[in-house]
């Protein structure tokens, strides 16, 4: 067996218990060769996670609020740790640094990375493995964006030096100051993806307190199936709707060389989990791989007799919400009809304007508004290979009386999208789950 790059979310290192857990998982494969790490999540409910509390302490300290009791919270989690698996590094030294960066006005970025880069220096301590900072690997661009190709190089160049390995998380620095710079929450996913791919894994193992994805929503569906096997694309679909327990943008490096994503649980790693890979008949012969849905979009409906003919008009539409910075998600056409279809939330402030800029700039006969619209999102590339299979997502809901206000079917025939009243939302999904768990 090839290479394995395994990244352990917050509940799987929250404390020596869960730290236990992993040893045994890596030790366990000798292929486990490098392990990232997010920082101490949550413990029990209710509980904080450490990432939250040096938000917090940022905040505070900006605020003329006394912060040191809450740093020294940080500081207690951390020797906890230490002291119940009795690692030996010398954590003093490093927390000292860091209380006194804070104390001096250290940037945001660099106090919240101090989660991640604590994690990974008493893990590695503690599994015996090398100790790799990400500050000059993981690089941003002036306007903080990721440099894909040039973190990959600076990462492949780094770990060839290193056998076994534990990195931290969800930061990196600016390529031309070397500032400490965070991706976005939950971006520990997208460093291991990074590594993935630098180190050219046969798997990137994203351990977490789930056994993979479920074919929908379990406080919907009564014990859903598991999906075992997604392609990418199909999975981008479900995430996009929010069925998702990976960050976004962690598919693109482990796809753009091919890297397979394994989503595991820290808890019982027993169970195979999902496998995410290129293959688009992964789900074998599935017909669909999952339902997802999200709700609270807002439905902008415009009327205009000849409006198939009026070359440009289309581009109007986009430049009212281009300039309004709103992102909208479909546009449904007819003859002399179009819809946008946009997420409540994007419109927030701004509804009266785009409306009046429609009514102004369009000359349309009409314009209507709808709320309350949800989106479900059907995914399974086995729809290519099945005709009908739209029938019989359409005949099913119509059979629970839904009325459907549209329908957009992806150009890859990957997905249906069905847009529906939200009071309708759970019934069209436990619609279409029966439909195709016979
Ligand atoms: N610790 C960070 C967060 O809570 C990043 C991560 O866990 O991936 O968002």
């Amino acid at each position: 067996m090839g290479l394995k790059v395994c990244k352990f979310g917050g509940s799987s290192v929250a404390d020596g218990i869960q730290l236990a857990k992993i040893k045994e998982i890596v030790n366990a494969d000798p292929e486990r060769r490098y392990v990232v790490v997010s920082a101490p999540g949550k413990r029990f409910q209710g509980d904080s996670k450490i990432t939250d509390l040096l938000f917090l302490c940022k905040t505070q300290k900006d605020h003329n609020i006394p912060y040191e009791q809450l740093f020294q919270a940080v500081c207690d989690r951390f020797s906890a740790i230490k002291y119940s698996l009795n690692i030996e590094a010398d954590l003093d030294a490093e927390l000292e640094t860091i209380r006194k960066a804070l104390d001096e006005g250290c940037s945001e970025d660099y106090i919240v990375s101090r989660g991640e880069y604590l994690s990974a220096y008493l893990i590695a301590a503690y599994l015996g493995f090398d100790f790799v900072d990400t500050k000059g690997l993981v690089l941003f661009d002036k306007r903080g964006r990721l440099m894909a190709e040039e973190t990959n190089e600076a990462l492949k160049a780094e770990l060839a030096k290193h056998e076994y390995a534990v990195i931290p998380g969800f930061f990196g620095s600016d390529a031309e100051t070397g500032e400490i710079k965070l991706l976005s929450r939950g971006g520990s996913d997208v460093t291991g993806s990074l590594v993935a791919r630098a180190v050219d894994a046969e798997m990137y193992e994203n351990w977490t307190d789930v056994s993979g994805l479920l074919m929908a929503d379990p406080r919907i569906i009564d014990k859903p199936k598991p999906i075992e096997r997604i392609s990418y694309m199909e999975l981008r679909e479900l995430s996009y709707m929010g069925a998702s327990v990976l960050h976004e943008d962690a598919v693109f490096p482990a796809r753009a060389a091919d890297i397979p994503i394994n989503i595991r649980n820290t808890n019982v790693p027993e169970d195979p989990g999902t496998v995410i890979t290129g293959d688009m008949d992964a789900c074998g012969d599935k017909i669909i791989s999952g339902i997802a849905g999200k709700k609270d979009f807002t439905v902008i409906d415009i009327y205009k007799n000849m409006m198939n003919k009026e070359v440009g008009f289309v581009r109007k539409v986009l430049m009212i919400l281009e300039e309004n910075h709103i992102n909208f998600d479909h546009m449904p056409t007819g003859i002399d009809s179009l819809s946008v279809v946009i997420e409540s939330s994007e419109l927030k402030g701004k509804l009266e304007d785009v409306v009046e800029a429609f009514e102004q700039r369009l000359a349309a006969d009409a314009i209507e508004v709808h709320d309350n619209i949800s989106m479900v999102a059907v995914v399974g590339a086995g729809m290519r290979r099945n005709p009908g299979s739209s029938a019989r997502i359409l005949s099913a809901i119509a059979g629970e009386g839904v009325n459907l206000r549209m329908v957009n079917q992806s150009t890859y025939e990957i997905s249906v999208i069905l847009g529906i009243e939200t009071p309708d939302f759970e019934k069209t999904i436990k619609a279409i789950y029966r439909e195709f768990d016979k």
